[in-house]
């Protein structure tokens, strides 16, 4: 890690509340976060959250779930600066795929997930002078990725509606954007090798679809979610980072050989 970096306090004072945390690029992210000093929250469907943290359990599919623990988050915190909606499912196959179930229940956590948790929160962001929010949003909302159609579908809608969100929160000072992260090693990605026939060979292909040739880190899209968040980037809504390895905008060709 960066510790210039991590020695940064720019975030003390700010409290901050991160859904997924318990796991993955939530998890880094609540680390990233606490390293810079807010005070941070995990609202997470798992049974338990790292130490140190606070830790409401909650479904991002049920609203009144939802509702109860960011009221606990908000009594403990005494407020709320920064909201970073990471918690998410995935999904796999084309268009003939999946059931009209699977697609409901889906978008329902994917999509209205975000919706929910940032309503419950807005009193309470309107409420900070240095509000964000930043939604987890992926590589696959802006490049067609095989087998990924109802995934793809969802982490669009979550792009569309920080746009969105970032209009109609600019008013009261709520900056609103995204990032967009490549394949990134998190036990997510390692369930899914883990149930390849090949899981190394499927490792290197996922490594060299991205031109950086190997895996994005949590911790990168950790850092790329914490400047987001940061009062530094107060003229920065509306728009999201690629943490890609240059997957979305680069076309490189591999290097002749002698
Ligand atoms: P992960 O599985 O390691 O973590 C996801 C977390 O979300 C877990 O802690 C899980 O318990 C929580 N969660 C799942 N469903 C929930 C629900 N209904 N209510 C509350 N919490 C719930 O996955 P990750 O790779 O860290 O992914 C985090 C986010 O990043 C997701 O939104 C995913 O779409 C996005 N993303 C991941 C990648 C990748 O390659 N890993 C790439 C782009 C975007």
């Amino acid at each position: 890690m960066n510790n210039a970096l991590n020695e940064s306090q720019e975030l003390a004072g700010l409290r901050a509340l991160v859904t997924g945390g318990a796991s993955g690029i939530g998890l880094a992210t609540v680390r990233v976060l606490e390293q810079r000093g807010a005070s941070v929250a995990i609202l997470d469907i798992a049974e338990q959250g790292p130490e140190a943290s606070i830790f409401a359990h909650a479904d991002v599919s049920s609203d009144e779930s939802v509702r109860r623990a960011v009221g606990e988050v908000l009594a403990k915190l005494g407020g709320l600066d920064i909201l970073v909606n990471c918690a998410g499912i995935g999904a796999q196959g084309d268009v003939s795929t999946n059931s009209d179930q699977e697609w409901h229940e889906v978008f329902d956590i994917n999509v209205v997930g975000v919706a929910r948790v940032t309503r419950a929160c807005l009193d309470a962001l309107r409420t900070s002078s240095r509000a964000a929010i930043v939604n987890v949003s992926s590589i696959a909302a802006t490049v067609g990725l095989p087998d990924r159609v109802l995934y793809s579908a969802t982490k669009g809608a979550v792009l569309a509606m920080t746009m969105a969100m970032a209009a109609d929160l600019l008013p009261d000072g709520v900056r609103v954007n995204a990032v967009n992260p490549g394949t990134t090693d998190t036990p997510w990605i390692s369930r899914l090798l883990d149930r390849a026939t090949d899981p190394d060979a499927e490792r290197a292909a996922l490594a060299a679809r991205q031109p950086h040739g190997r895996l994005v880190s949590s911790d990168e899209v950790a850092w790329a979610i914490a400047y987001l968040a940061s009062p530094s980037s107060g003229s920065t809504t509306g728009t999201y980072l690629a943490v890609d390895g240059g997957m979305q905008r680069l076309r490189t060709r591999p290097t002749p050989s002698a």
